[in-house]
């Protein structure tokens, strides 16, 4: 019997529980559906590193006999086309939680008709839905959810079937498109399952053990960058988890922190646009279309720290986590913008562009997600940088404009007697919006 192995956000042929389920029965043909409704909010960069993550993903399959059938539209239409074609008697799949993926896989199910939608898996350690409170409930906050989350463990990774699998050839397929152009010096990093176990194993043996101290330190970039990785699925986070240590504890909690959001998206779908926390729904907001939030998106605030994040975005399609909160901070709290503003600039431009994550760390920064930083407590663009960019040389490697400008002093150049002439100054100035931003929140909170 022929199966389909439909890959959505799992590119690899290691620790693939789904490919085992598949592959059970007899023949396998290997599916990916370019579809507009995924693509189109993605910026160049993620979808160019998707379209190389495929590309890397057929040569492995071609290795072993097979190929990545490659088809485009509406899943809904293209799955039981294919499944038609090569008389399929079930597609496998990984499970997706997502708002728009749950949505897309019953439609899938349904019009498949008596061909099942296996699902088995999915792009977590711990799926959603399994680590509850012990009346049922889901935590709506990541402490407790972490404790439970360890005790109720993960699968090793499932050994690698990839070479003994009946893979099919030969089967009609459009071409991987070419990469759309990408912005003037970006660079991506190496795409594929290869690259990805590569670039693990050499942060494993190497910054993993100062993660714990050094991972809010952006100016040593000490973070494993695994996050692209992980957006496709080019690594499962159990081939992560199996690697760690005791002394990981730190590296561990991040990736329980990626379960959690996927577990609250999963839950409340409704959070990816809205107020998890309605108590600040009703805050007055500035206007998005403002010159402010154009200053912000090309990393020219005048905050060198600000401005530093919003370049190393644009540069690279990535931003380390202590940026990504500052810069969010600073949208909300010092230019008024609504989060939600920001949160699609980010998915424009991230290459590990994550619904649940990237909601969700937008929503903790303005006050109204889950543990949510409360409101009142507003990051100081200077102090921000002088704390965790001590020497300054992280602002120094993304704004050119100040890289004359040595140690610390870098974070307040209209201190220096000749400030650099093409750097702005402050666009705001962050003692009084912050009052403004209290107010506001008082306002909200009556
Ligand atoms: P590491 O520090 O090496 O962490 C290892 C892994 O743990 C990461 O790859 C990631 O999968 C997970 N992780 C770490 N921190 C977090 C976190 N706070 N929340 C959830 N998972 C985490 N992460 C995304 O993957 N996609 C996003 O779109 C995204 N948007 C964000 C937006 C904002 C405003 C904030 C504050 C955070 C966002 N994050 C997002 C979380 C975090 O910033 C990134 O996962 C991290 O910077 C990726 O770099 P890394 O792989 O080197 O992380």
């Amino acid at each position: 019997m022929t199966t389909v192995l439909w890959f959505r956000r799992d590119l690899r042929l290691h620790d693939h529980p789904a490919l085992h389920e598949a592959a059970k029965d007899g023949p396998v043909i290997a599916l990916f559906v370019l579809d507009q409704k995924l693509l189109k909010p993605a910026g160049a960069p993620r979808v160019a590193f998707l379209y190389r993550s495929l590309r890397a993903l057929d040569h492995d399959l071609r290795q072993h006999g097979g190929q990545l059938v490659i088809r485009r539209g509406d899943p809904v239409n293209a799955v039981p086309k294919l499944v038609k074609e090569v008389d399929a008697a079930a597609v496998h799949v990984s499970g997706d939680f997502g708002p728009y993926g749950t949505r897309r896989d019953e439609a899938v199910d349904d019009a498949l008709g008596d061909v099942p939608l296996v699902r088995t898996g999915s792009p977590y350690a711990v799926s959603p839905g399994r680590v509850t409170k012990d009346d049922g409930e889901v935590y709506k906050v990541y402490t407790p959810y972490y404790r439970t989350w360890k005790r109720h463990g993960w699968h090793s990774p499932a050994t690698s079937i990839a070479g003994r699998v009946d893979w099919m050839s030969g089967i009609d397929s459009v071409d991987i498109p070419a990469d759309p152009a990408l912005p003037k010096g970006l660079k991506l990093p190496e795409a594929g399952e290869d690259a990805a176990r590569k670039a693990w194993q050499k942060y494993r043996k190497g910054e993993l053990s100062g993660y714990g101290d050094d991972r809010d330190r952006p100016d040593l970039d000490a973070t494993s960058h695994m996050s692209v990785y992980l957006k496709f699925g080019a690594l499962h986070p159990r081939t992560l988890l199996a690697d760690l240590g005791q002394g990981d504890e730190t590296y561990r909690g991040e990736l329980a922190w990626r379960d959690f959001y996927a577990t609250i998206l999963a839950t409340w779908p409704d959070s990816a646009r809205d107020y998890f926390n309605p108590e600040l729904k009703g805050m007055d907001y500035a206007r998005p279309n403002s010159k402010a939030f154009e200053a912000w998106k090309d990393g020219r605030t005048g905050f060198p720290i600000v401005d530093a994040g919003m370049r190393q975005l644009l540069e690279q399609g990535w931003m380390h986590n202590r940026l990504r909160m500052i810069v969010a901070s600073f949208l909300v709290k010092d230019l008024h913008i609504e989060w939600q503003h920001g949160a699609r600039h980010f998915m424009r431009h991230l290459v590990d562009g994550d619904l649940a994550s990237n909601q969700h760390g937008w929503q903790w920064t303005a006050g109204t997600g889950t543990d949510a930083a409360p409101y009142f407590r507003i990051f100081n663009p200077v102090t921000q940088g002088q704390k965790f960019d001590p020497k300054g040389d992280y602002v120094r490697r993304y704004v050119p404009e100040l890289r004359d400008i040595e140690g610390k002093a870098v974070h307040t150049p209209w201190e220096l007697d000749a400030p650099p002439a093409d750097y702005p100054s402050p666009i705001v100035d962050h003692k009084e919006e912050r009052k403004v931003a209290l107010e506001r929140y008082e306002q909200a909170r009556r």
